[in-house]
């Protein structure tokens, strides 16, 4: 039975710490495969679509995401020892953490990535990762090396529009999309040039 576990927040040491690689021996492990679905299983009670080893107190290079309500085949996945094989281009993001609750701030990431790993099973993956889901391959990536987005981020802000409260609650907020929200709902002479 997967359990829900405390995810820890800015402060606490280990989301401070470089995480260590996965020995791919550990994925025979019962006890590895349990943190998989508790980090599953915490993610959705979140709720988030990206959650990080290091989130749930546990110093290990792996992730899961699911974005698939928001970009079909995308999710659930997870990803141990992953690396960027490719990092190419420039958006803007705004992002909120499970770490950090309660507050979004602007920044930059790659416009897409190639992210490659294991999955729970040890077989090789290979994904590409773009708009809402490539940010996320990147929140989470920082997260194994001890980064929070707040670490990159301009205009660190609480929540407080009906805009960045919806995409708060949607995705708290793992590389957070208020792109979506923001051209929904906000005239295009409202948004804030970007230079
Ligand atoms: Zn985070």
């Amino acid at each position: 039975m997967p359990y829900i576990r405390e995810i820890i927040t800015d402060g606490h040491p280990t989301l401070r710490k470089v995480a260590k690689k996965v020995n791919l021996e550990e994925l025979h492990d019962p006890l590895f495969q349990q943190l998989i679905d508790d980090m599953f299983e915490t993610m959705y009670h979140a709720p988030g679509i990206g959650l990080a080893a290091p989130q749930v107190n546990i110093s290990k290079r792996l992730f899961v995401v699911d974005l698939d309500d928001d970009v079909p085949g995308h999710g659930p996945l997870v990803v141990v020892n992953p690396k960027f094989s490719v990092t190419e281009g420039e958006i803007d993001s705004i992002e909120g953490c499970l770490s950090v609750p309660g507050m979004i701030g602007d920044l930059k990431r790659f416009e897409r990535v190639v992210c490659t790993g294991f999955d729970r099973n040890g077989k090789k993956v290979e994904l590409e990762g773009t708009g809402l889901f490539g940010r996320c391959l990147q929140h989470e990536m920082d997260h194994l090396d001890g980064v929070l987005y707040i670490d990159k981020a301009r205009n660190i802000r609480p929540a407080v529009t009906e805009e960045e409260k919806a995409a708060l609650a949607e995705v708290e907020a793992e590389g957070a999309a208020l792109e979506r929200n923001a051209s929904e709902a906000v005239e295009p002479s409202a948004v804030p040039a970007i230079a």
